[in-house]
């Protein structure tokens, strides 16, 4: 059987949650610093580590099967490649910012401004969409400081929490792209049966992370009202108790409305309510 390749980012942001996706996946490999390629002890796999610019090339022209990277680099590479899953992670916007004294009030007033971004393919994309016409400075690196140095009115940079704009005297300004990181695959790698059984894993790590076990005491009166609060996999297990009038539900429930669940649950009658975090779901 061919031994896959897998390309994710060597250093940097992407890194660390890359590694430990594949390693919640039960893939067994080194993750030596030093090293480009890593083989996976037990399954067909290898993992070239790469700088993240790199891999969408890398998996276009075959030479990595797979890749984990930021979709803001995919849309600048400007590659064709497939989308395979979204990872969940890595999650950022492309914003233009402006400093926070400025007389940039509307997008029209972006034209004929100076913007620096390291990423002029989308940023011109999205000015020509928008019937704007600025002069695209394309720098490497420190984006934040050139309208300080007055290279540029203002920028075109990826923001998280916003705290580098801050303190850089600046402010967002307008959304040009979400990004998170993502799983893509050469041309027709889906229907590889080595990647399927490869995205299975992805996917069952993903649904167990957006979800919670939960494990609850309810009395048999109680029982209807609290089942008719869980959404559960299929339908929760019920065990009997000791105390012949009381059982314990088992079953999961999503991260996202966890909270107002546990409240209604309360209120519905159920006692002891333990909550654990769940490692793989398979359906
Ligand atoms: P880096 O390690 O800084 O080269 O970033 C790698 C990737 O992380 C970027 O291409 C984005 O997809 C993602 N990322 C997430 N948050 C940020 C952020 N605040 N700044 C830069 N990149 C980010």
């Amino acid at each position: 059987m061919k031994t896959l390749k897998i390309a994710i980012q060597k250093s940097g942001r992407l890194n660390e949650k890359s590694v430990e996706l594949l390693k919640n996946c039960g893939l067994n490999f080194e993750n030596y610093k030093s090293s480009l390629i890593s083989p996976v002890s037990n399954f067909p796999l290898e993992i070239l580590f790469l700088r993240d610019d790199d891999i969408p090339e890398y998996v276009q022209d075959g030479i990595a099967d797979l890749g984990i990277v930021g979709e803001n680099v995919i849309e600048e590479t400007e590659v064709e490649v497939a989308y395979l899953q979204r990872l969940g992670f890595g999650k950022c916007s492309l914003k233009i910012a402006v400093p926070n004294n400025n007389d940039i009030a509307t997008l029209a007033d972006l034209n004929g401004k100076a913007i620096a971004t390291t990423y002029p393919v989308i940023l011109g994309k999205y000015l020509k969409e928008k019937g704007i016409t600025s002069d695209i400075r394309t720098i490497s690196g420190s984006v934040e400081i050139s309208p300080g140095l007055g290279l540029s009115d203002a920028i075109c940079d990826l923001v998280s929490t916003g705290g580098t704009l801050k303190s850089n005297g600046l402010k967002p300004f307008a959304d040009v792209m979400s990004s998170e990181a993502v799983l893509i695959g050469s041309k027709g790698s889906e229907n590889n049966d080595l990647i399927q059984e490869l995205m299975q894993r992805i996917q069952s790590v993903l649904r167990a992370k957006e979800t919670k076990y939960v494990v609850l005491n309810v009395k048999r009166d109680n029982l209807d009202a609290v089942i008719a609060l869980l959404p559960g996999v299929k339908s929760p297990s019920v065990v009997p108790l000791a105390e012949a009038d009381w059982v314990a539900v088992h079953t999961v429930i999503p991260e996202r409305d966890f909270w107002d669940r546990i409240s209604q649950l309360k209120q519905a009658g159920a006692q002891g309510i333990v909550v654990m975090p769940i490692e793989k779901i398979i359906l």
